[in-house]
């Protein structure tokens, strides 16, 4: 199958959800806190709308895991946000009403099965908070396995110097960049050599969502010695994919080691990596588990590399995990 309907529709969804985006950035957002504490803002709810209207209109029946849902913005006193998500979903979608807003965004409370899509409108809320990196990420996967990733990167550089990255990818034939803008479609590759200026670690901006101390570690004990890059959201995979790290760990917080991760906020990622030909694991080298529900429960942490050196994060993590139980064991004597 070559998804080419599928792929033009998540692209065309992704660049309209990424255009309310900037527009909604550019009038400084305010954060509303959801029932996990949680930042949200107008633009994840107008993102997750334009999303899940197109996809309704063009795959009636393909259920769709998105992360959020209409409930707070049904309350009487957020009718002054979900007026405000309306304005912006209708520059886009001339049709939207506040009553058509609410019910596209819970199309996206969806279920996994053996196809559906998966939605994170606006991955990395925080980066989008503070006016740094964000992605829009929309995933098909089918029989678990991941088909198609497009990722919007609204605030990414590219090469050429324009901010804006749109990447793609269809399982057997590779991924792709362009400008958000518009313009050609290039191939890209993980990182083959050892570029010394790209031979480094990707990690999260936010500490309570991974593991600093130990991603360093394991990425020094691995070879890699230049400092590591911290940037929000899925972007990270896109620079991974484009070359310019060698890898991208998110090893459980010790705050938080019970954490499982979100589908939304790695398929679309884990298939562009693979696609430019490297490798997406979990912590302990497991492939990651789309098929679960909405989190994945079977698997720990994630780590996306160019491929070459996942052996060696591996061994050394293991190595590593090995000898902190041993010393909490002892502790515990
Ligand atoms: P990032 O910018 O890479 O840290 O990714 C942002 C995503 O982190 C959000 O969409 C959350 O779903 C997710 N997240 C929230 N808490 C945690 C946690 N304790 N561990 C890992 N990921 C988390
Ligand atoms: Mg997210």
């Amino acid at each position: 199958m070559s998804y080419e309907k599928e792929k033009q529709v998540a692209i065309a969804a992704a660049v309209t959800a990424a255009q309310l985006c900037e527009q909604v950035r550019r009038d400084l957002p305010e954060a509303m806190e959801k029932t996990d504490k949680s930042p949200v803002t107008v633009a994840d709810y107008g993102s997750q709308a334009v999303i899940c209207t197109t996809l309704a209109r063009e795959f009636p029946d393909d259920p769709l895991v998105a992360e959020e849902n209409a409930t707070a913005l049904r309350e009487l006193e957020m009718t002054d946000q979900l007026t405000k998500v309306t304005c912006y979903v209708n520059e886009l979608i001339a049709e939207a009403t506040p009553k058509s807003v609410l019910e596209w965004i819970d199309r996206g409370c969806g279920d996994v099965g053996p196809r559906y899509w998966t939605l994170d409108p606006i991955d990395g809320t925080k980066g989008f908070l503070r006016q740094e990196q964000y992605a829009i990420a929309l995933a098909l996967v089918e029989g678990g396995d991941v088909k198609v990733g497009v990722l919007a990167c609204p605030a990414l550089p590219l090469e050429s110097g324009e901010i804006g990255a749109l990447f793609v990818a269809v399982r057997g034939s590779g991924a792709t960049v362009q400008p958000l803008s518009g313009g050609e479609a290039r191939v890209i590759h993980v990182q083959r050599g050892e570029d010394p200026t790209y031979f480094r670690l990707i990690e999260s901006v936010e500490s309570s969502h991974g593991d600093s101390d130990l991603q360093n570690q394991v990425a020094l004990a691995a070879g890699i010695t230049a400092p590591s890059l911290q940037m929000d959201s899925q972007a990270k995979y896109g620079v991974v994919a484009l070359g310019q790290a060698a890898v991208y760990m998110r090893l459980p917080s010790p705050k938080n080691p019970d954490y499982r991760e979100n589908i939304w906020d790695h398929a679309a990622g884990a298939i562009i990596v693979e696609e430019a030909g490297g490798r997406v694991t979990d912590m302990y080298g497991e492939p990651l588990n789309f098929s679960l529900g909405r989190k994945m429960l079977n698997n720990r942490g994630v780590i996306a590399s160019n491929g070459i050196i996942h052996p060696r994060l591996l061994s050394v993590l293991q190595e590593k995990t090995k000898i902190v139980k041993f010393c909490k064991e002892e502790e515990n004597k």
